[in-house]
């Protein structure tokens, strides 16, 4: 049985309740959460707020980066650890599941490093005046993580909230929580002082919404889905609480006749493929210029057949979705396209020893799929690839920018001044040009337009965002 974790100790949900965790690979039980309530809620925030005023607002930046860095260290030591609690929570093949761990880690070290670099300016003003800027922490920052990357997502966000001096309460996703809540053991370990990091466990509607309403939460970073983004805004905008959104996305992979195929082919695989597709940054459109559209499907027709899905420690190409309501999601999806005669071009295949009951689903590519179909518009979340034909550079850039999102867009080509071109011309958060968002980006800012959120996490930027600035203007003579 797994408790919340306040003010450095393990505590159950006032409720007296519990959810069990299911394992993505069978289907089955194997493991209990707390189901917290407001008032866990209102204990976390009530930690956050004495441990911010009493201990966390007296570290100085440079003390503040050592023990991030000693969090980032033992995580290291951990990370084969928190790999397989993950691996079990949410069905990641074991290579993805160990990036994940080594990912949370870095976050860390990069936040580590940033935070005695965080600094406001002088300003020219008046004569007789010195005009200057701070830059202030939040406060108590409340961070709603979803359940595709619990480890990186808790890296990227509460990574850059404590390394900008907040104290937070973190309320995980339901379906997978567990490797957060040991973080949280090891942050007190090497030595965060109590009510500095905190985890509560639960619903959405109930403890998520919670947080979210809660008067005494400076700051809300949320990633999800965007219907859950809009409800976050409005319980926030009630109180004026500051909100930054990480939401959902349907990216385009863009490829032009020129393009180095030996260099893309894989890259758009792996950009559907990956966490079996239930990933933000998913390149889950494929537009592609005619001339090239029939044999580049043709490739990657062959890539797809051989694609296996298996459970989670297998480490194929793909584990599990995570619940039985995300399989049955993206079957939907897929019974549309047959209605619709969309073709499908190629199939994976779920290998046999796959428990009946895990949430499995062979990752599929399909063809010829109008831009407006909801398969082109929505995000399905699984390992769905739709591809198009494009014409021309205007109907590439039209076609990219034809969807509520705004997230990311990949674009392969060789000619230089289209790179700049589409650059510019693409509304989204991240272009990635010739690769697709290769070596993790630590260090990058990321987020979206549109409907995919607004406010930047990862990167120096995300100190920004968690952050608020102060002008202090002196008259002195
Ligand atoms: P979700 O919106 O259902 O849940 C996300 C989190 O919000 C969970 O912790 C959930 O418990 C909580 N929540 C649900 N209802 C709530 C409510 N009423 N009030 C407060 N909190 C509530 O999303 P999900 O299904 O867990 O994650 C998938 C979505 O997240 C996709 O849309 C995906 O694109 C998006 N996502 C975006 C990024 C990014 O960086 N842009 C990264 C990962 C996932």
């Amino acid at each position: 049985m797994q408790l919340n974790y306040i003010a450095n100790a393990s505590i159950p949900s006032s409720s007296g309740r519990t959810i069990a965790v299911l394992d993505p690979s069978d289907g089955q039980p194997f493991e209990h959460i707390q189901r917290s309530n407001a008032s866990d809620i209102d204990s976390a925030v009530r930690a956050a707020r004495q441990g911010l005023d009493t201990v966390w607002h007296k570290f100085s930046a440079v003390e503040r980066g050592r023990l991030l860095m000693r969090l980032s260290q033992k995580i290291t030591e951990h990370a084969q650890e928190l790999s397989q609690i993950e691996q079990r929570d949410c069905g990641k093949p074991t290579r993805q599941a160990n990036a994940d761990a080594l990912a949370l880690a870095r976050y860390f070290e990069f936040y580590s490093g940033a935070c005695d670099k965080l600094h406001g300016e002088t300003i020219p003003y008046l004569d007789g005046y010195s005009v200057l800027t701070w830059r202030e922490p939040h406060g108590v920052t409340g961070h709603i993580i979803p359940w595709n990357y619990p480890m990186q997502i808790f890296g990227r966000s509460v990574g850059g909230a404590l390394a900008a001096g907040n104290t937070c309460v973190v309320k995980p996703a339901e379906d997978a929580c567990l490797s957060l809540i040991r973080v949280a053991q090891l942050a007190a370990e090497v030595g965060f002082p109590a009510g500095v990091l905190n985890i509560v466990t639960g619903y959405g509607h109930e403890v998520g919404d919670a947080l979210a309403r809660h008067p005494g939460i400076d700051h809300i970073s949320f990633t999800g889905s965007p219907s859950v983004g809009t409800l976050i805004q409005q319980a926030a905008a009630l109180r004026h609480c500051p909100v930054t959104l990480e939401l959902g996305g349907k990216s385009p992979q863009i490829v032009f006749a020129d393009a180095d195929l030996d260099a893309a082919v894989p890259a758009i695989l792996n950009g559907i493929v990956q966490n079996a597709g239930q990933t933000c940054s998913a390149g889950s459109r494929l537009l592609v210029e005619q001339s090239i559209y029939e044999p580049l499907l043709a490739r990657l027709g062959a890539e797809f057949e051989n694609l296996r899905v298996g459970p989670a420690d297998m480490d194929l190409d793909l584990g599990p979705l995570i619940r039985q309501s995300q399989q049955q999601r993206v079957w939907d999806f897929l019974s549309d396209a047959q209605v619709a005669g969309i073709p499908m071009v190629a199939q994976g295949r779920v290998v046999d020893e796959a428990p009946q009951s895990g949430f499995y689903q062979a990752p599929t590519l399909l063809r010829d799929v109008p831009f407006d179909h909801r398969l082109a518009q929505e995000e399905v979340f699984g390992p769905v690839l739709c591809a198009m034909p494009f014409k021309d550079e205007d109907q590439a850039v039209t076609l990219a920018n034809s969807t509520e999102f705004g997230l990311v867009a990949g674009v392969w080509t060789r000619d230089g001044a289209r790179q700049f071109r589409m650059a510019r011309r693409i509304r989204s958060g991240q272009i990635f040009i010739n690769n697709y968002g290769a070596g993790g980006g630590v260090e990058l800012p990321f987020g979206g337009v549109k409907s995919s959120g607004y406010g930047r996490e990862k990167g120096f930027e995300a100190l920004l965002g968690f952050t608020t600035l102060k002008t202090v203007a002196i008259r002195h003579g």
